[in-house]
């Protein structure tokens, strides 16, 4: 199950897409990831890779970075540190309302993901990550796909990959995907938008806070969190909360050095 390959057609953006996260999905993706030919690319670079069996752990808990599987995530991000990064994860027919419930920001801190086609899943990566390890105008994003996929499905799934490795930025993303599917795009930058303005705001806030004082317990930081989140009026749920904590663990473990700029900015526009 494990695999790995890399495309590389000289200057240009760095793509990574992975696949084999947790569990078992690894028997899934590598579906994908193995016959995925790559004759889109023009230029830059396409890193391949999947990950045999490990247990599940959601990448929505820190824990799941300390784990081998989540540690080995971390590190090709490191050494590509991939413009355009995929995540390709698959789920069982019985988890489909769930994954998709409007709900779902209450449940697990992250909005629904959107479906394109053929029970192909769109959505951003775990905020843990999103915030910390990308710029603001990368393109890291999840497809999901089914367990046991139907030709239709592996098909749309070959499509939907070969136009975001064809495409050199988040842009050209967006536009060319947008053609393809209006309203789950439209979607998608409003969840974008959402995420930035609430959940990427206060990160921004609170860590520039642990900074500048000996700010660091958990129970505290969220207690600011909280109250910076109705002072400012912005929609934060507990679970979103609890993940902005958890965002800054990161952050502080990978990035100590950093001067309290981080990597979410916008100077790749
Ligand atoms: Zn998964």
């Amino acid at each position: 199950m494990s695999f790995s390959r890399i495309i590389d057609r000289g200057k240009g953006p760095t793509r990574l897409f992975i696949g084999g996260v947790h569990g078992k999905e690894g028997l899934t993706t590598i579906k994908i990831l193995k016959y995925f030919s790559g004759t889109s690319i023009k230029d830059g670079k396409l890193v391949l890779h999947n990950f045999g069996e490990s247990s599940y752990v959601s990448t929505l808990e820190k824990r799941y970075y300390t784990s081998n599987v989540g540690k080995k995530v971390l590190s090709l991000i490191k050494e590509y540190n991939p413009e355009i990064y995929l995540e390709l994860h698959s789920y069982k027919p019985e988890s489909y309302h769930k994954l998709t419930a409007e709900d779902r920001r209450e449940e697990t801190g992250v909005p629904p993901l959107i479906e394109l086609e053929e029970g192909i899943l769109m959505g951003s990566i775990s905020p843990l990550i999103r915030i910390t390890f990308f710029h603001k105008h990368d393109f890291p994003f999840i497809l999901e796909i089914p367990s046991n996929p139907s030709k239709k499905s592996l098909k749309v799934c070959l499509e939907i990959l070969n136009l975001v490795a064809g495409s050199r930025d988040r842009n050209e993303i967006l536009e060319k995907l947008g053609r393809k599917y209006p309203s789950a795009v439209k979607k998608a930058r409003i969840y974008f938008i959402e995420f930035s303005d609430n959940i990427v705001s206060i990160f921004q806030k609170a860590l520039k806070k642990m900074k500048n004082t000996k700010f660091r317990d958990p129970n505290f930081i969220k207690d600011y969190i909280t109250n910076e989140a109705s002072v400012r009026g912005l929609s934060i749920t507990e679970k979103q909360a609890d993940q902005i904590v958890q965002a800054l663990s990161v952050y502080q473990e990978h990035f100590p050095d950093s001067d309290g700029g981080i990597s979410w900015r916008d100077d790749k526009v």
